[in-house]
């Protein structure tokens, strides 16, 4: 059985089955559907968005039902893609993470708590952390225990326990104790992947690295900027798209947009500067 959903963000009212969902759902035996997560793959929107829910058999979906492939949305122009970037770097010329840090090591560890975690609750956890350690050798001093013990307000903090002391680890055997300017070598370090390594490389290097999140993904697809189905697709858009002037803060502009204006589930349009330039049909305000 499976769960699928109808979304509008490709087509002005018409409904089409957009793709598995993170499902879950009670049987119907109750006739009461319970959805847990339902983001449209592409445009990341939530209940207020879906719509034609019904339990299926995979396989005896109608043949309409493969997901639109999103590279076929119009994306936006060149000129507009530049505008784009212009109005969003006018309202907030030097945007920053919003992650607290002290050197690129502490990024490292910060962007390796943060994943399925806000920021907000990364910084409570290591703000005090950071005051007492904030090199791998030191991490390795004080232990497993107690790194776990001063993020274990953080979600996964188990897991990232162990990442962190492994990566530092790593940190002191290969790279004498400092974070790497390097994708692959970063890659190669335990819950390290391309996003954080992007994250890294763009906020502690300042290289023109694209990390694709939620909220980038979410903004990409949604405006039309660089349509994709994957993360990986969409950071390639964006790089395409993205005109050379803009790439340095471009990571930056987008997660804050989608943080704050362009949100999951209701999108502040009628506070939002690049409206006119945007592709989705769901507008707020309208
Ligand atoms: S107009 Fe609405 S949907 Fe488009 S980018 Fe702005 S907030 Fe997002």
């Amino acid at each position: 059985m499976a769960f699928i959903v109808g979304c509008r963000c490709q087509g002005v009212g018409i409904p089409f089955p957009v793709g598995w969902i993170h499902a879950v759902a009670a049987p119907p035996s109750n006739g009461i559907l319970t959805i847990i997560t339902p983001l449209c793959y592409r445009c990341q929107a939530r209940l207020d968005h879906v719509f034609k829910p019904f339990w299926g058999d995979i396989g005896r979906l109608p043949a309409a039902a493969p997901p639109p492939p999103t590279e076929d949305a119009i994306p936006i122009k060149p000129a507009e893609a530049d505008a784009f970037y212009g109005r969003l770097a006018a309202a907030d010329p030097e945007p920053e993470t919003e992650l607290r840090f002290t050197n690129p090591y502490t990024l490292l560890v910060a962007v390796v708590l943060s994943a399925q975690a806000t920021d907000v609750g990364v910084n409570k956890a290591t703000e005090p952390l950071f005051k007492k350690v904030n090199t791998p050798e030191a991490v390795l001093a004080l232990g497993e225990e107690g790194l776990r013990d001063a993020i274990k307000t953080i979600g996964l903090f188990n897991t990232k326990a162990k990442n962190v002391m492994a990566l530092s680890r790593l940190l002191v055997e290969r790279h004498g104790g400092q974070v790497p300017r390097n994708r692959d070598a970063l890659e190669a370090l335990p819950g390290v992947g391309r996003k954080t390594a992007n994250v890294v490389l763009n906020v502690a290097f300042g290289e023109p690295t694209i990390a694709v999140d939620t909220h980038i993904f979410r903004v990409a697809n949604r405006t039309g900027l660089a349509p994709g189905k994957t993360p990986l697709a969409v950071e390639s858009a964006l790089e395409a798209v993205t005109p050379d002037r803009w790439r340095r803060h471009a990571h930056h502009w987008l997660i804050l947009h989608g943080r704050y204006i362009c949100r999951a589930r209701k999108p502040r349009c009628l506070d939002c500067v690049v409206r006119d330039l945007c592709a989705y049909p769901d507008k707020t305000g309208e």
